[in-house]
């Protein structure tokens, strides 16, 4: 499952970016909000390989995280990406 989460992922990658490199909070403080935080990942609902760069574990996180942790939740994987 977080296998396939990954590479819907790196699809929307190019677009979802945008989202991120706008945001001026530093990518390693992102990740670890999410990843010291977030219900979905500290339940394993969603996990993101740690070998994958902030930038991608952010949009991942931002696509994937369900819980109220999530700063922004109009930016959670509805499906567009893909059109
Ligand atoms: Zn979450």
């Amino acid at each position: 499952m977080s296998e396939s989460m990954l590479e819907i992922t790196l699809r929307v990658m190019d677009k979802r970016r945008k989202e991120i490199t706008d945001c001026p909070i530093n990518q390693k403080l992102v990740r670890e909000y999410f990843e010291e935080g977030c219900l979905c990942v500290l339940n394993g609902d969603i996990h993101c390989p740690p070998d994958q760069p902030d930038d991608v574990a952010n949009v991942f996180y931002m696509m994937w995280c369900g819980c109220s942790r999530h700063y922004d939740s109009t930016l959670r994987y509805n499906g567009n990406d893909l059109r």
